[in-house]
């Protein structure tokens, strides 16, 4: 099929029934209609459109090795620096597209997908069948062209303890049976990012390590998110019908959900990895899934943060506060934020290297450190629109007394602005609002500080990861120079 076109993603999700559960109700058909999905469900088929778009089908897409057809350029595995630069400007384009405000564009989870597909010979460790079977997935999911979600965290019951550990051995999804076809899983998972996706790959965690008593946990695969006995519990919806109102809450609320397995059949050829501790501990480095994730993640980061440095810029501009000294400060300080994340991903072009599997890999160290800052930097940007906006934010006037004939006249007098009229000037701070303020931008928060894992255990993976030790020797040698 190739690179599809948005309407065929929404067949699909009409098409295909699922589970989700939302406020009490039992949704599984025609969801691309529903009102808390259907926004997201348009976007997510705008991003697909893009890739079709004449005038960005080159940016976008590549032509297959099987098939001949275009398929998305996140399926492509680079050989070279072009390919390298040419999966960056494709990931740009989508990013671009929501401000960085939708975290799930499919390249995503396609570009992990794409490096354990390279490596697929790692999948060999217990069973000479499962590297076959991710190669295949990958093959398949690529020539579909479709969307996956993933959950990689057991449920927060007990953290103290691992999921062997605690009090109901089924709390966490593992297996509890083998036959013929496959494997059975029972338990939970949380959390996945759009349960709009066409399929959703279970996989261990990036950051938390298992032990030999996690066994039963210790799994890697994938399937179709309407398979039978999958379960989707939805959050309260922060989507919202008007644009003008809630300019990003109207287009990218992609929903989290946690994800209930009652008794879900996994086949056989979907399995790629199974009862394997060490394996499951340390797949996404081994693969370099984790770096060509990483990559993606700071391509929508630099979206978000160009995306942000336009909105603050705005409001300066509106109210006339360019010229206070602590504005200027605190602009500056995404500029910084904004040029630094760039940095990091020039960087980790500019020194990749061949990995094992044969694909060249950007250099994981700054990719690394930007995903371990990133988490701490984006709630200031929360801040500094609050700080510069002020009442601004809650001087908001809606669509519907926009519309009002009676008090527009009053809205056009009082709500001026330095240098735009105030239609323009209360469509910008609605903006502001949906990043700064509302339950939509709160998530935005939340999102970013903990949906590539807990960032105080990622701190610490990175200090166990790191080379300290030429460091050290340095400050050995230096302690012991002779004085000149
Ligand atoms: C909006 C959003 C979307 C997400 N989307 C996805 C998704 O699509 N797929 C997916 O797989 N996951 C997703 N996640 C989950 C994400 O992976 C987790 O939030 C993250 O790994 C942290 O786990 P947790 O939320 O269970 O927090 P917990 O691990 O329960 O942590 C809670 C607190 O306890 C502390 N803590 C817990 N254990 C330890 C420890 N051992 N050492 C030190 N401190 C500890 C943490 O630092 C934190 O302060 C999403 C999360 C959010 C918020």
């Amino acid at each position: 099929m190739g690179a599809r076109k948005g309407i065929q993603y929404l067949q699909d999700l009409d098409n295909k029934p699922r589970e989700l559960w939302l406020g009490g109700n039992k949704i599984t058909r025609d969801i691309s209609k529903h009102p808390q999905f259907r926004a997201v469900a348009k976007s997510i088929a705008h991003l697909y459109d893009m890739q079709n778009d004449s005038g960005l089908v080159e940016e976008m897409t590549y032509i297959s090795p099987t098939s001949g057809e275009r398929v998305g350029l996140s399926f492509l595995q680079p050989k070279t620096m072009e390919d390298l630069i040419k999966r960056r400007v494709m990931m740009k384009h989508w990013a671009d597209y929501s401000g960085g405000m939708l975290g799930r564009t499919p390249d995503y989870l396609n570009s992990d997908l794409m490096a354990m597909a390279s490596a697929w010979e790692f999948f060999n460790r217990k069973d000479q069948h499962f590297g076959d079977n991710l190669r295949k997935y990958y093959e398949y999911v690529r020539e579909n062209d479709l969307c996956l979600t993933h959950t990689l965290i057991h449920p927060q019951a007990n953290r103290a303890v691992g999921p062997s550990k605690q009090s109901d051995p089924f709390l966490a999804a593992r297996v509890v049976e083998k036959n013929d076809q496959g494997i059975m899983i029972r338990g939970a998972r949380m959390l996945a990012t759009l349960p709009l996706a066409d399929e959703i790959l279970v996989f261990p965690s990036t950051v938390i390590r298992g032990t030999q008593d996690d066994m039963p946990y210790a799994f890697a695969f994938g399937i179709p998110c309407s398979t039978k006995g999958l379960k989707f519990i939805c959050r309260e919806p922060f989507a919202e019908e008007s644009h003008f109102d809630h300019p990003l809450a109207s287009r990218f609320d992609e929903q989290d959900a946690v994800v209930i397995f009652a008794d879900v059949l996994v086949p056989w050829d979907r399995v790629f990895l199974l009862e394997d501790v060490e394996g499951a501990n340390t797949l996404q480095e081994a693969t370099s899934g984790i770096v060509f994730m990483t990559q993606q993640v700071i391509v929508k980061n630099i979206a978000k943060t160009e995306f942000v440095l336009g909105v603050t810029s705005l409001i300066a501009d509106t109210i006339g506060i360019t010229e206070f000294q602590h504005v200027q400060e605190k602009i500056a300080k995404i500029i910084i934020i904004l040029e630094s994340m760039k940095s990091f991903l020039r960087a980790s072009e500019a020194d990749a290297q061949m990995n094992q599997w044969g694909i060249l890999t950007p250099d994981f160290k700054p990719l690394n450190v930007a995903r371990n800052l990133y988490p701490r930097l984006f709630p200031q940007f929360r801040t500094i629109i609050q700080q510069l906006s002020a009442s601004g934010m809650m001087a908001l006037p809606s669509e519907e007394d926009m519309k009002n004939s009676e008090i527009r006249p009053s809205i056009d007098a009082y709500y001026q602005a330095k240098n735009t009229n105030s239609e323009e000037r209360i469509r910008l701070f609605h903006l502001a609002w949906d990043i700064a303020g509302s339950s939509f931008g709160s998530r935005q928060e939340l999102y970013e500080r903990f949906f590539f894992g807990d960032p105080v255990r990622m701190a610490g993976a990175l200090y166990n990861w790191y080379d300290k030790e030429p460091y050290k020797q340095r400050i050995r040698e230096f302690l012991h120079q002779e004085e000149e």
